[in-house]
């Protein structure tokens, strides 16, 4: 597999490269210079496959032979250990597809994961420091797949104060390997901090600095995979209508996956990118123009993002295929919405949480008779216990994994928002 940097194309990497690269030069994300298409035969065998053997086919497919099959097969029989259940039906015509049964509680699981094992693979004898930064659910996906793995250590960073207790609890109790720090400030200016450590090559050289977050490619291949997997589980009766996938937004990387997925032949009619107030996609395909705004803190806080990372790769993958702008779905839900949506969901019958129930109110909104409707659930309502309860006016089920960390005491360093003292920190560590 070879890859591009998006900021200077002269720029070309193989699949290992990219991955233990994280960004190009000047920052720029890495993106296939092969966009290969599935054939209907491929396709059919692909979709009749259980989830594992079909994650390695396509994830070989992608990556070529670069990674052995059976390697691959290995790393996802590792990375995707836990389940993705059957749709959850929620009206007629829409279900959910549940992606949050792993050890974190969110989808991010099955992108850390993958992403941890191929870096491991990779990465024999080399010291390398993961640095992310995290608006909530990255941090506790990244932790809990490089927990103890050798060689490696975590350094993730999450503006204080601005994520659910559990959320924190999760992977700022671990240890070892693992360094997490809360900075004053907002989650973009956490992910500018990473950015300028990038930047500075001294830092980069003697740290061995790799990010995890959702621009590593190998999180993003990872998640190509479930939208597979959600085809081959809509009930027969449903197949035969358009599918539509509605996706909670924040750093565009799921959606990338998604349209990656369709790029390679799965039949998805189209996407919704829905996001909560933090709207600069939204207002973007409204008006064309690109103005970011500050962050605002809502409920649905992993989404949390003005300037999402993943926007560039969604706009080249449209310009590479000759796709329409215009086709893509999108708006914001509003806080009072969110609210209103998750009691409407539980109406239904369905506890949901507020990331889930965004990407279902314009599901809701937009599809059509002809259509069927998937939104993805991205975290267990769990993960924001507070926000559900208080909403919902109910108690919810906390699963046990959950339960034992909440024992556990904060490890968590504070830093002010200052590259220079987040430098010092990493240098000494
Ligand atoms: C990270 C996250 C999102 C946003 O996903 P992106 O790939 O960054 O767009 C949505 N919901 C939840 C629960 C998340 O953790």
């Amino acid at each position: 597999m070879k890859l591009y940097n998006l900021k200077d194309k002269n720029e070309i990497v193989n699949f290992s490269q990219a991955v233990k690269l994280g960004l190009g030069k000047k920052q720029g994300l890495f993106f296939p210079t092969e966009l290969p298409i599935l054939n209907k035969e491929t396709l059919k065998k692909l979709l009749k496959m259980d989830f594992i053997n079909r994650s390695s086919k396509i994830l070989s497919i992608l990556i070529g032979d670069e990674i052995k099959e059976e390697f691959l097969f290995k790393f996802v029989k590792k990375s995707f250990s836990f389940p993705i259940p059957k749709l959850k039906k929620v009206k007629k015509n829409i279900s959910c597809l549940e992606l949050f049964h792993g050890p974190t509680l969110a989808f991010k699981d099955f992108g850390a994961r993958f992403m941890a094992q191929i870096l491991s693979h990779l990465n024999k004898n080399e010291i390398t420091t993961i640095l992310t930064a995290t608006s909530g659910d990255t941090g506790a996906a990244v932790a809990h797949a490089f927990y103890k793995i050798k060689n490696i250590r975590v350094i993730i960073l999450y503006p204080k104060g601005k994520i659910s207790k559990y959320q924190e609890k999760l992977f700022c109790t671990l240890g070892k390997n693992i360094t997490t720090i809360a900075i004053d400030g907002t989650f973009d200016e956490c992910q500018s901090l990473v950015k300028e450590a990038f930047n500075d090559c001294e830092l980069r050289k003697i740290t061995g600095l790799n990010s995890a977050n959702s621009i590593n490619v190998s999180r993003l291949l990872a998640q190509i995979c479930y939208f597979f997997e959600a085809y081959s589980l809509i009930p027969e009766k449903q197949k035969k209508k358009e599918l539509i996938i509605s996706i909670p937004c924040g750093n565009f990387g799921n959606l990338t996956a998604g349209l990656l997925a369709k790029s390679l032949g799965l039949k998805i009619k189209s996407f919704i990118a829905a996001t909560n107030s933090n709207d600069t996609v939204p207002r973007f395909l409204k008006t064309g123009l690109w103005n970011p705004k500050n962050t605002i803190s809502t409920i649905s806080n992993a989404m949390d993002i003005s300037q999402p990372n993943n926007w560039i790769r969604v706009e080249e993958l449209f310009k590479r295929k000759n796709w329409n702008l215009k086709k893509l779905g999108f708006g914001s839900v509003s806080e009072k919405e969110t609210t209103s949506t998750l009691k409407e969901l539980r109406n239904l019958g369905y506890v949901s949480e507020p990331h889930a129930a965004i990407a279902f109110n314009l599901l809701n909104k937009k599809i059509k008779k002809k259509q069927f409707g998937l939104f993805l659930g991205t975290a267990h309502p769990a993960k924001f216990k507070e926000t559900v309860e208080n909403i919902l006016q109910e108690k919810i089920n906390i699963p046990k994994s959950l339960l034992i960390r909440d024992k556990l005491p904060l490890l968590s360093n504070k830093l002010k928002l200052n590259f220079k003292k987040l430098k010092e920190f990493l240098l000494k560590k």
